[in-house]
């Protein structure tokens, strides 16, 4: 039989110190409090100077407002102090169809859902029955956020209170930033940090960790450790050999390339979303914080190679690129099933990574840090809370694959293998090829989805079916749409106050600057 910590869970320790790291360490501070009294639990983070953090990551999901609620950071010196900017949503350049072909070049994600009036219809069954209008997209027809992002305007005013305002949003940010802000405030909750490096990992009688030994320090124990390795995945991986699901028959692209470039206008507008441009072999993000842009192209290194895509990377870049030199970067596509193991759980890298197209890393890690609080084993009885945990983030991974796997396989690309190789229903996942079937006939509901395992609302699965021009055949159902007028005038109101939120909202650069001179 097992034995369970004799005075239950008291010593926390999380070896790494990227986003998943800190942001752990804020989350269990904050939420189960740190200090000297009998009761408290005592957190350490472990960190290598010498190994460093990914230091990508830069674009988030609105769920990021509340954790940094959460944590206790505000949004001014968030924003001050990791060079942030408002994310409104994400607008795909040449996912549909290449470049140069007849059709709409791109379509966007906002994140506010579509506007629904209490007691009024649900607008998406009329926009596919026309009543928004001929070629006008459901992102456009239904929320009045792209034409405020596409004016560069920003999602709040001055007078909207911390992590409020009129439209949903989350934010794009510098990544080592982000991690020094996490780091600083963690201390100041009373988290311990050592900065050493773990060389090597025991495990005692009932295959647990036993201890973690550094270069520096002799050895490190705790009743409960949180591997936030990274790639690496010392503890979760190397030290307890979890099995690792790779996923690239599904989701292709295994390589980045990442340069970050000044703006060629310092007083540029800054574009409050991201944008993602299909390329031959994968795409890439462009994402604009104050004062530089970070860009980078993740392909796939069965369709392409390193060279070629450098060249494509400097494409796309331009004259910004010369004299700079991308970092490259081998990415492991999959998860584990078990993300917690005895006494030590992953998150972030070392638990799993999805492609960065919807931003879930940082949004994985903000649910699992709050799952591990949430769910903390006082008592020290791993077994029952590993289980939850594990269901969880399965079936949230499961889900995510699928959401990113809807971005390629309705394209209408055939101009290279790696478009044709996604469009190939051997590479779609069973569980997405159903929800596809179910939704030739009618258009997605919310009750559709178990909401407490997707990372991504219904509306963010019908912008980007949608938006990929996903043909949903109404005519059985044409009879049941009988509010036709009140959907005609909902989406003329939309398109009336889009006029008035634009002439209201201050200018996305306006606005940045604002919060970070605020005090
Ligand atoms: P890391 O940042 O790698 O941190 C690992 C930590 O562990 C470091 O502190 C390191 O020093 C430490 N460490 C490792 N080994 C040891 C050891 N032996 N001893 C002591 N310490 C050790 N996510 C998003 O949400 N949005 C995005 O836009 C996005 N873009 C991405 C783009 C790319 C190309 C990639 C690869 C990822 C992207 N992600 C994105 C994912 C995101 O970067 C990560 O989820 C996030 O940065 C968390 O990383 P981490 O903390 O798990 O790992």
């Amino acid at each position: 039989m097992k034995t369970l910590p004799k005075h239950g869970v008291k010593n926390v320790l999380i070896v790494g110190g990227g986003t998943a790291g800190w942001l752990t360490a804020c989350f269990l501070a904050k939420q189960l409090g740190t200090g000297a009294d009998a009761d408290a639990v005592n957190i350490t983070l472990v960190e290598s100077k010498e190994i460093g953090i990914i230091g990508v990551g830069e674009g988030t999901f609105p769920s990021i407002r509340g954790t940094l609620a959460t944590i206790g950071i505000d949004e001014a010196r968030f924003i001050r102090e990791c060079t942030a900017t408002f994310k409104q949503g994400i607008r795909f350049d040449h996912w549909v169809r290449a470049p140069g072909a007849p059709g709409a070049d791109h379509y966007f994600h906002p994140f506010s859902v579509p506007s629904q009036r209490p007691g009024g219809p649900e607008l998406l069954p009329y926009w596919l029955q026309g009543a928004a209008g001929k070629d006008v997209a459901f992102a456009a027809a239904a929320t009045m956020q792209k034409r405020v992002a596409d004016a560069s305007h920003a999602p709040k005013r001055p007078s909207d209170g911390d992590f409020m305002g009129p439209l949903n949003y989350a934010y794009h940010f510098d990544a080592g930033k982000f991690a020094a802000l996490l780091s600083t405030h963690a201390q100041s909750l009373g988290v311990k940090h050592v900065q050493a490096t773990v060389e090597r990992v025991s495990l005692d009688d009932d295959g647990a960790i036993g201890a973690v030994h550094t270069k520096e320090e002799s050895q490190l124990t705790a009743d409960l450790y949180i591997d936030c390795t990274g790639f690496r995945a010392a503890l979760i991986g190397d030290a307890l050999g979890t099995a690792f699901r790779n996923i690239n028959d599904v989701l292709f692209v295994d390589r980045a390339l990442a340069m970050q470039v000044p703006y060629e206008q310092p007083d540029a507008p800054i574009p409050s979303y991201t944008i993602a441009s299909a390329h031959e072999a994968g795409w890439t993000w462009d994402i604009g914080l104050h004062d530089r842009r970070g860009i980078g192209y993740v392909y796939s290194s069965r369709h392409t190679d390193d060279t070629r895509a450098e060249e494509i990377l400097r494409g796309y870049i331009g004259k910004q690129a010369e004299g700079r030199n991308p970092r490259q970067l081998k990415l492991n596509v999959g998860y584990r099933d078990q993300h917690w193991v005895k006494n030590c759980v992953a998150v972030g890298l070392s638990g799993g990574f999805l492609e960065p197209l919807e931003s879930s890393g940082i949004g994985l890690i903000e649910t699992a840090a709050y799952l591990v609080s949430y769910l903390f084993p006082h008592d020290g009885d791993f077994e029952p809370v590993a289980k939850v945990f594990n269901e969880m983030m399965k079936a949230r991974y499961e889900r995510i694959v699928d959401f990113v796997k809807l971005h390629y396989c309705l394209t209408q690309r055939n101009d290279n293998p790696f478009w044709i190789d996604n469009a190939d229903p051997a590479s779609i996942p069973d569980s997405l090829k159903d929800k596809l079937a179910m939704w030739r006939k009618r258009a997605p509901h919310r009750m559709d989805f178990v909401v407490d395992y997707e990372m991504y609302p219904p509306s963010s699965w019908q912008y980007v079916l949608y938006g990929m021009e996903f043909a949903t055949d109404l005519y059985a159902n044409g009879k049941t749409l009988p509010r036709t007028e009140e959907a005609r005038k909902e989406f003329a109101m939309i398109a009336q106050m889009s006029q008035r939120a634009l002439a209201d909202l201050p200018s996305h650069r306006a606005m940045v600057q604002y919060l970070t001179q605020r005090a």
